[in-house]
């Protein structure tokens, strides 16, 4: 299951427009629910049945089948197999479709089909009810508007373009009637889901609306903690106070930089690797549930094994570029854990930081969350009430980074800033 973001809003507001470049941008699947209904509003007219006639469309749709194909990453739509999609842009099939999507059979005849594309992949999908009916859980939910004025200025731009005969003042009392038909009608009626997100866009350019809604897509990205169960983070809190009280009585520990402590999930924890206990040393103070990065030499042993997997450790393999670990670490933060590793790849035991390996930067590109490093340093040998000190730093957002093409080279320069940023952590402890 994919990542949903339901688009609606009046017609004109620029939603195809828009989904049609988050989903290039982002590699989302586009699903223009409003061919379906024009495609059936074409039918309607094709078979000279009135478009607002419950009586007429009803047997009508027993003989069409709609269908969505995506040829070169667009969407094309398929009436009783013939590709309609041109065909279904006129004003005529706009107010056909609009009078037939009023009838609730209709909509029943294409809720399945809506749901059935959506359940499959990461879908940017935009119609009138897609947040409050066809994908009520939609992670992100966007309420599109813009003014009568500006929706009939852009579709009129639009048509004339694409060399069709019409006048702005017919393209505007089009765009009201549809208003008042989608606004009014009894079945799902246009209007914004309580949990939506309403951007007007009357004086915004595409960028900007697509600025915006790629941060909301971001932000459920990190947010979504509803799929770690609550019960991981109930022990997961537990251990963290144990091990504070353990580890507090052993050894002498003073941390710096709370004000950098993360203030959410799926962000990456990056520390130099002094002790052994290091992962611990992160974990007191930082209250998100994390997973974390080990070598994969520590799963050999079946205790320790047990010990880390119970605190979603999972191995990497550090002389290679470990894909499978590299996809694990994508997954968890996905599901909102932090990741906690160290870039190193091994201790050092003389307190020298190490070259970083490019498993950082590219975590960090790929799922495009920020790099939180952390300093970790002692004097002489580690001892009962020795003085650790362990520094949060500012994080490192994936922009600074500058990973464009996830070349060796980006990331192995990625990687030593944040190296960088972790050394001067390391220096700062004293
Ligand atoms: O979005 P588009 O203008 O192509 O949609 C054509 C018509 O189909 C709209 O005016 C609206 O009445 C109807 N529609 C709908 N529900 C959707 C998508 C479109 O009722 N999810």
């Amino acid at each position: 299951m994919g990542l949903k973001c339901a688009l609606d809003g009046p017609s004109g507001a620029g939603k195809s427009t828009i989904a049609k470049k988050i989903a290039q941008k982002l590699g989302f699947v586009y699903v223009d629910t409003g061919a379906l209904y024009r495609s059936i509003g074409l039918y309607a007219v094709r078979n000279g049945a009135k478009t607002d006639s419950e009586e007429e469309i009803l047997p009508l749709l027993k003989d069409i089948s709609v269908e969505l194909k995506y040829v070169d990453d667009v969407q094309r739509v398929f009436l009783n197999g013939e590709d309609v999609s041109d065909m279904i842009r006129t004003p005529e099939i706009s107010m056909a479709a609009s009078n037939v999507s009023a009838i609730p059979a209709v909509r029943e005849f294409l809720l399945g089909l809506q749901r059935d594309i959506a359940e499959k992949n990461d879908i940017i999908m935009d119609g009138r009810d897609i947040g409050t009916v066809i994908l009520p859980n939609a992670e992100v939910k966007v309420f599109l508007t813009a003014t009568p004025e500006e929706r009939a200025r852009r579709r009129y731009d639009e048509l004339v373009a694409k060399g069709q005969e019409v006048t702005y003042e017919d393209i505007l009392k089009d765009i009201n009637q549809r208003d008042y038909n989608d606004s009014n009608r009894k079945t799902a009626p246009l209007k914004k889901a309580d949990d939506a997100v309403e951007i007007d866009t009357t004086k915004m350019s595409v960028d900007e609306v697509v600025d915006s809604i790629e941060e909301l897509i971001d932000a459920a990205k990190r947010r979504d903690f509803k799929v770690i169960p609550a019960w991981r983070i109930r022990l997961y809190s537990i251990l963290r106070v144990i091990a504070g009280a353990v580890f507090f009585l052993i050894f002498d520990i003073r941390y710096k930089g709370k004000e950098n402590l993360p203030k959410s999930g799926s962000v990456i924890l990056a520390g130099n690797h002094r002790t052994w206990f290091d992962p611990v040393l992160i974990a007191i103070r930082v209250k998100y549930i994390s997973s974390y990065m080990a070598k994969a030499e520590l799963f050999d042993v079946p205790v320790l094994r047990s010990i880390i997997k119970l605190v979603h450790g999972f191995p990497t393999r550090r002389n290679s570029a470990d894909v499978s670990s590299l996809s694990r670490a994508e997954e968890f933060i996905r599901k909102g854990y932090n990741l906690t590793m160290f870039p190193e790849g091994t201790r050092s035991r003389d307190g020298k930081i190490g070259r970083a390996r490019s498993g950082v930067a590219y975590i960090a590109s790929k799922c495009g969350v920020p790099v939180y490093p952390v300093g970790i340093s002692y004097k002489g040998h580690l001892c009962f009430r020795r003085k650790i000190t362990v520094t949060f730093g500012e994080p490192i957002s994936p922009e600074e980074l500058k990973i464009n093409n996830l070349t060796k080279t980006e990331l192995r320069a990625a990687g030593e800033r944040v190296m960088s940023r972790i050394a001067e952590l390391v220096e700062s402890n004293g």
